[in-house]
């Protein structure tokens, strides 16, 4: 039983990725449109009404603009908290059904289960997610202002991850967005650096995990170089040689499993050169 995801959309362009396993399909966000996220899906292979459920991790519309239309049109439900589901105009939406979780709590869809963890954000209550399949599970979490405590521990047991990596502080403060902006940017309630990123890589990430996608990078504010150098640098330092790290294109990427490949498994933390 395996588990798999697929980047739909990254960025301030708009965030959707839909994990499979477990006979079950979910989306995690719907920040792209609903015809582009139709599209997006079939190219995958994926009829949008076989879907199981949308999850919102909140209301800014760069992971919400698609929801209510998506959702009324192939008739999947939206999950989510109370506080997105007001902040996003969704409460009284005419849609096929809304699924409140509270961070902390867990849905089960067969075989598959979705978690909720609060993440500090400048929004009403925003969450990252971790969806399991027995044994393996990706951790997904973008849009948040610092590592909280919650969050690595709830990320500590995944096989794989997706965490935002959205700016370079130097290319921020040296780049063309008003102040306002970039202190909310780099405040506690914006969004990871590539820094930020490489810390948690460094000093909080579980034996368990094989796998790192870095996404929401922004376009005007970091470079694809910078936060994949970082990570790897940051990979090194911690003496994990076999995480494999890949980067999240705003229009997405192809199918990733969340198990690694055996191969890579062999070489973690130098064991290659016993054998
Ligand atoms: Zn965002
Ligand atoms: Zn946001």
């Amino acid at each position: 039983m395996s588990l798999r995801f697929r980047v739909l959309g990254s960025g301030s362009g708009g965030n959707a990725t839909l994990v499979e396993g477990g006979s079950s399909r979910v989306l995690l966000d719907a920040g792209l449109g609903p015809r582009q996220l139709a599209e997006r899906l079939e190219s995958a292979g994926v009829d949008p009404a076989s879907l199981d459920a949308v999850f919102v991790s909140h209301e800014h519309g760069d992971h919400a603009r698609g929801a209510r239309a998506f959702s009324a049109k192939w008739g999947v439900p939206l999950a989510g908290t109370r506080g997105t589901f007001r902040a996003a105009g969704l409460a009284e939406a005419k849609v096929p059904a809304l699924v409140e979780m509270a961070p902390g709590e867990t849905r089960t869809i067969r075989r598959l289960t979705v978690r909720a963890v609060g993440v500090p954000h400048d929004a009403a209550s925003p969450l990252a997610f971790v969806v399991s399949v027995g044994e393996e599970s990706l951790g997904h979490a973008t849009d948040l202002g610092h590592l909280s405590r919650g969050l690595v521990d709830a990320f500590r047991g995944c096989s794989a991850l997706l965490v935002e990596s959205n700016y370079d502080p130097a290319l921020l403060r040296d780049g063309p967005y008003p102040w306002s902006l970039k202190e909310r940017i780099l405040g506690p309630l914006g969004h990871l650096s590539n820094g930020d990123v490489a810390r948690l890589l460094e000093k909080g990430l579980g034996d368990a995990c094989r796998r790192v996608v870095l996404a929401h990078l922004s376009r005007k504010n970091n470079h694809p170089e910078l936060a994949l150098q970082a990570a790897e640098e940051a990979l090194l330092r911690a003496g994990r040689r076999a995480v494999e790290v890949a980067l999240a294109a705003p229009e997405g990427t192809d199918w990733i499993p969340v198990r690694a490949p055996r191969a890579a498994a062999g070489r973690r933390d130098g064991q290659l050169r016993l054998f």
